[in-house]
């Protein structure tokens, strides 16, 4: 059973990873922000709401997005552990979270406010599976094609200059206390790793596969 958290900055490359761990551990990710995007594209009922506060850079209702998980990780695929990515996002999830499971690892990727608007502008993703891609950092084998299916990328609409400032601050006021919440519960016996993020992705992943791979030798 492995839990792993995903905590970073929008672009700190929290996406990326998660993908790598989940077909390094054989386990499921929940992407919050992908699920969100997949409900816009069937759930009429909510599909304004979601949208709109995407677009402009926010958080949507802790209620809201607390519900959606507590269905997720319920779910049998789930059983041997999974990864968030994109989530717990403010403190109201976090204190949720832990009273629905045991938190296993947090896994923070740090990463320099000035290096974010130029990696989240490379941003490639194949929508119809969430795959993200990075035009220099994480390319496609073929250019602006998914790997899988051969199928055109595209660019996130909330990936616009004008947004992700209005995303980061949502960050600096509602996430960033998350990290500090998280050093408190290593009491509690939760891992805490911190990696920064401007590495090579082979780099930061081999880091933190090492660092789940020997806590649980020492488990
Ligand atoms: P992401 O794909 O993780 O960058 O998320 C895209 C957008 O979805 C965010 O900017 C938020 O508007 C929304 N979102 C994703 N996860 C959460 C969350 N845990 N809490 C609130 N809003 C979220």
């Amino acid at each position: 059973m492995i839990r792993i958290i995903m905590l970073g900055a929008p672009g700190s490359g929290k996406g990326t990873q998660t993908q790598l761990l989940s077909k390094y551990f054989y386990i499921p990710f929940i992407s919050t922000g992908e699920i969100l995007r997949q409900e816009i594209k069937k759930n009429e009922k909510i599909r304004n709401y979601i949208e709109d506060t995407i677009n402009q850079g926010k958080l949507v209702k802790n209620s809201f997005i607390i519900q959606l998980i507590k269905k997720k990780i319920q779910e049998k695929k789930c059983y041997n552990g999974f990864i968030l990515d994109g989530f717990p996002r403010t403190i109201e999830q976090a204190k949720s979270l832990k009273k629905n499971i045991k938190i296993q690892y947090v896994i923070h990727l740090k990463i320099k406010h000035d290096s974010i608007i130029n990696r989240i502008k490379g941003r490639l993703i194949h929508e119809p599976s969430g795959r993200t891609y990075h035009e220099i950092f994480n390319p496609p084998k073929k250019k602006n094609q998914d790997d899988i299916t051969g199928e055109l990328l595209n660019k996130r609409k909330d990936d616009n200059e004008r947004i992700i400032i209005n995303r980061l601050k949502e960050y600096e006021i509602h996430t960033k206390p998350l990290i500090k919440w998280f050093k408190k519960e290593i009491k509690n016996n939760i891992k805490y790793l911190e990696v920064n993020s401007n590495a090579s992705i082979k780099y930061i992943n081999k880091k933190i596969i090492n660092y789940i791979n020997n806590n649980k030798k020492n488990n």
